[in-house]
């Protein structure tokens, strides 16, 4: 089987690639292993949030200071404005509705109520532009009972010192509480299934228009939406106040959102996605790579004459580590990251951990390095690289984006 690129990972940043390319017409497969991590995801992409610990309020001027590892200045700090208005546009083509602006980062809200720099929020969740003129004042923050992925008094506290006046208010229906026959379905995926029926969907927003009367904006944890934001936007149209999302701990229905809608729009230009395949090895002859081995495809490698590496980090198993040394397991590729063990963590979970930074390593034009060297056809994006750290720098989705343009940019210029 020959395609023009293979991209190995369907996460944010190999669905983005390939549908970039296959915008352009080219033939790509995907090779998908399974869930990626937009499944922790509440709703906001971040493109640049900390630099040394201080909240960045312009990304895009704050990239330019960034050193020559970091994937944004390999791409050219001087690239990424004109990147990042192409990946909101690859996002609106999705379907998936997010506010922002990349010169002026505005706050998200995670489920335990801090805000957190965000260059990217989805159009029906909570977002706070400017945390000295907030976009309501009276919040009825509406909890499910039962439903335990939402720390309700630490979001409420949270919101409280931000400055809103907050009303937690406990309610269920019928339908959701007979849902609860065991702890696990009352998790937000299976709460996203019930409420896409609008008979569920109007009993929540009678609960609602009895309950929040004097709010100036209600918030419901992020349990609906699973497939797109019509399910939302039917119940702001049951109800009588404006409805905002606030992030849950995973899973979250807000990635698997987004995550849905790119894969539905990558197939639609085209694509072909195998979900549930590993990518195993590769057979690589001189500078280049020739074909890629699946699990599920043993006897039939897959050829192509560019190939994408977005298997992401650890977490992901793009990257292990076991007692002696951290590798990238499919194609053998070159890692930056401590030689030393005892170097990659520090004690204590604030505490930045260098294992965070490690990734493979890449020329300039994000070629992966073998031996030393560039391997000619074969790219490497998103968490997989090294040289950024999603924790502690906040940029995780917006590398995943920028690389996976950029690298498009060049497959498509060969
Ligand atoms: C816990 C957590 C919370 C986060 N929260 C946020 C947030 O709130 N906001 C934000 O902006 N960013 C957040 N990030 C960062 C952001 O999610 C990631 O940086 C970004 O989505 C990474 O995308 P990716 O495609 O590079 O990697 P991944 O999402 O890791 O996807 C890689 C994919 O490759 C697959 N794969 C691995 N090996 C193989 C193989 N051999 N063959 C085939 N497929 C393979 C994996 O199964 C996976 O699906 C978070 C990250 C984590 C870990």
């Amino acid at each position: 089987m020959r395609m023009d690129t293979v991209i190995i990972g369907g996460g944010l940043s190999g669905l983005s690639c390939g549908i970039a390319l296959a915008k352009r017409g080219k033939r790509v497969t995907i090779v998908a292993s399974g869930q990626s991590t937009m499944l922790f995801n509440g709703g906001s992409m971040e493109l640049l949030g900390h630099i040394d610990g201080k909240a960045v309020t312009n990304p895009l001027e704050a990239i330019a200071t960034l050193p020559q590892s970091h994937p944004y200045s390999k791409i050219g700090a001087d690239r990424i404005a004109e990147l990042t208005e192409r990946a909101k546009l690859m996002l609106t083509d999705s379907g998936i509705n997010m506010v922002g602006n990349a010169a002026a980062n505005h706050w998200r809200i995670t489920p335990m109520g801090v805000a957190k720099p965000a260059w990217l929020t989805l159009s029906d969740h909570l977002r706070i532009d400017d945390l000295n003129s907030l976009p309501a004042k009276r919040l009825a923050l509406m909890c499910i009972r039962g439903y335990f992925d939402q720390p309700n008094a630490m979001l409420a506290q949270g919101l409280r010192e931000l400055g809103f006046e907050v009303d937690t208010i406990e309610f269920t229906t019928d339908d959701i509480t007979a849902l609860r026959r065991s702890p696990s379905e009352m998790r937000a995926t299976s709460l996203s299934k019930h409420l896409m029926s609008n008979n569920a969907l109007r009993r929540v927003a009678d609960q609602i228009n009895t309950l929040a009367t004097d709010a100036d904006m209600v918030l419901l944890p992020s349990v609906l939406g699973q497939n797109d934001d019509s399910d939302i936007q039917t119940l702001q149209s049951m109800t009588n106040k404006p409805l905002r999302l606030v992030a849950t701990l995973p899973p979250a229905v807000a990635g698997m959102r987004m995550m849905k809608q790119l894969r539905h729009y990558f197939k639609m230009l085209g694509g072909n996605y195998l979900m549930g395949d590993s990518a195993v090895s590769g057979t690589f002859e001189g500078d280049r790579l020739v074909s890629i081995s699946t699990a599920k495809l043993a006897d039939m490698p897959l050829k192509a004459d560019n190939f994408v590496l977005a298997s992401g980090s650890f977490i992901s198993r793009g990257l292990i580590a076991d007692y002696e040394r951290v590798y990238e397991p499919v194609l053998g590729v070159d890692v930056d990251a401590d030689s030393n063990p005892d170097a990659w963590t520090s004690f204590g979970v604030l505490q930045p951990q260098a294992y965070s930074r490690y990734g493979v390593a890449t020329d300039d034009q994000l070629h992966c390095l073998k031996q030393g060297k560039p391997v000619s056809n074969l790219y490497a994006i998103g968490s997989i690289l090294s040289g950024h750290d999603a924790v502690k720098m906040g940029d995780g989705t917006g590398v995943s984006l920028m690389t996976a343009l950029a690298v498009n940019d060049l497959i498509i210029k060969k």
